[in-house]
């Protein structure tokens, strides 16, 4: 029984309604499971997927015979949809939370605490940035208020050109970088203010008489006692694996959806096997490439504002190390990120098994290494082992670690996720109009309004309730 508001399942005496699902990463799974939960269980539900797996960018392997994530592996407690989709699952029990370890960063080539009371970096005051900046530094951005702002209400810059003229440019590079780096793989100047801190801008659109004060406005509300992070024991993989199962969806696994359109009888799904489906309803949810592609002829406005959407790369270098050989050496933290211009190869690390206690098992160390930024094509233009080698490299300049590791694993993530640049929002505005203008069509993903999990099962769920409004429409 579904616990959502939205249309009531269709009648059994309907026809049964039929949906194509493109993407099976966690925004096609959300949109396939809502459907499921809305139609019935004798609708025809078919999930193509072009690669063996679901998931997508969700996904967990083993190392040295521990569950690991080697895409995403938290999710932001503050949001809803994680806890309301693992509680109908019934895995709500096994949600962990990070210890106490802090995150450092690393500039100028001194490890600090990440300072307190930042937006994605973006510092509300003075105050918690002392160690991390030069005194000059600190003297200017602490100044800013004195200085006049001109932010026209409505606009949008990258959110480097707005920092860098109100704080400098330390700031951008030793505090907005290395957290825009580890969310979006990308940096200040590839980003737009408008999707990439939407309080901010809306704290400058409301008349925030400087930067301090709007993002001070824009701070993020956490609840008292509630962890800011959550993840899966087990790993991510429980939750996509649960919502396939509930989904009960066909999926069409190693399956390249190659075309869709529209006639008179409804949709269709081609695909490189050279099959078409014929459905009633399509929900796409795939990256801003695939979507340009697939949206070409059945929706081209929308196609082409899916084309304004860029990619970055990146690859994450999971490392298990004999937990008395590196405990000494490693910091207590749960990380460090890693500042624009220090001479290393990663951009950031996760000490695993120091930020999340259920994978500290006192035997084996696990840690990974991220490398690679959007525009930074030359940091993985190297093979597996190469990539191992530089992470290696990197450890033992920052903590003397040579010790041989007991496993490891390579994951890149070609193009696995988007660049909201300046202007983001108005381009995905145009994307979901040139959508609407075809009933039975829905776009999901994390092209869209969040790259995080979050945001990205609400546009699955969304996408799942305007389709089955189409066919509702349609069977009335
Ligand atoms: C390294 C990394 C770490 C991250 N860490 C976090 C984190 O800790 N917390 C967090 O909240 N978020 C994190 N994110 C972001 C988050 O994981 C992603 O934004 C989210 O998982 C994207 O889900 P999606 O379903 O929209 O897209 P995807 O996962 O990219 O899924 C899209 C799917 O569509 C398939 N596809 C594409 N074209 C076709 C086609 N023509 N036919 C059939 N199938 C096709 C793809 O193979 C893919 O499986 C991270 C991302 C990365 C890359």
């Amino acid at each position: 029984m579904s616990r959502h508001s939205g249309p009531s399942p269709l009648t059994e005496t309907s026809r049964v309604p039929s949906v194509a699902v493109i993407g099976a990463g966690i925004s096609g799974l959300a949109a396939a499971h809502r459907l499921r939960t809305l139609l019935g269980a004798q609708a025809r539900i078919t999930l193509f997927e072009q690669t063996g797996l679901v998931g997508g960018v969700l996904r967990t392997e083993s190392l040295a015979d521990r569950p690991f994530d080697v895409g995403a592996e938290a999710f932001l407690t503050r949001r809803p949809e994680v806890p309301a989709m693992l509680a109908e699952l019934g895995l709500s029990e096994q949600v962990v939370h990070p210890g106490d370890a802090r995150t450092s960063v690393l500039a100028n080539g001194r490890t600090v605490g990440l300072p307190a009371r930042t937006v994605m970096g973006i510092p509300s005051t003075a105050d918690t940035m002392g160690e991390l900046l030069s005194a000059d530094a600190l003297r200017y951005m602490a100044a800013e208020p004195e200085r006049a702002l001109h932010w026209e209400v409505g606009s949008d810059v990258s959110v480097g050109e707005l920092v860098r003229e109100r704080f400098g440019e330390e700031v951008v590079a030793r505090s907005v970088d290395p957290l825009l780096g580890g969310v979006y793989s990308g940096l200040a100047d590839s980003l737009g203010v408008r999707a990439t801190v939407p309080d901010l801008a809306d704290a400058l659109d409301a008349g925030a008489p400087n930067l301090l004060a709007a993002a001070t406005a824009a701070l993020p509300v956490q609840q008292p006692g509630v962890p800011v992070f959550g993840a899966l024991r087990g790993g991510y993989s429980r939750l996509t694996l649960a919502l396939e199962e509930a989904a009960a969806a066909t999926a069409r696994l190693s399956v390249t959806v190659t075309g869709l359109g529209s006639d008179q009888q409804g949709w269709w799904v081609d695909t490189a096997d050279g099959s078409r489906e014929r459905v009633d309803a399509v929900v796409l949810a795939v990256p801003a490439p695939a979507a340009h592609k697939l949206l070409a002829s059945a929706a081209p406005s929308a196609s082409r504002a899916a084309a304004g959407i860029p990619l970055a790369s990146c690859a994450v270098v999971g490392f298990a190390f004999a937990a008395q050989e590196v405990d000494a050496q490693l910091p207590q933290t749960s990380g460090l990120l890693v500042a624009t211009g220090e001479p290393l190869h990663s951009k950031a690390f996760t000490h695993s098994s120091r930020k999340w206690p259920h994978l500290a098992d006192g035997e084996v160390l696990l840690l990974r290494a991220s490398l690679g930024r959007f525009g930074d094509v030359a940091a993985l233009q190297a093979d597996d082992a190469e990539l191992v080698a530089r992470a290696r490299a990197d450890l033992e300049a920052l903590h003397g670690i040579s010790a041989l590791p007991l496993d490891t694993i390579v994951q890149r993530w070609e193009g696995g996720l988007p660049q909201y640049g300046p202007g983001h929002p108005a381009r995905v505005a145009a994307l979901e109009a040139g959508v609407a203008e075809h009933p039975g069509l829905a776009v999901a993903g994390s092209m869209l309004h969040g790259v995080g999990v979050p945001a990205c099962i609400a546009t699955g769920w969304a996408a799942a309730e305007s389709v089955v409004q189409h066919i509702s429409a349609g069977a009335r």
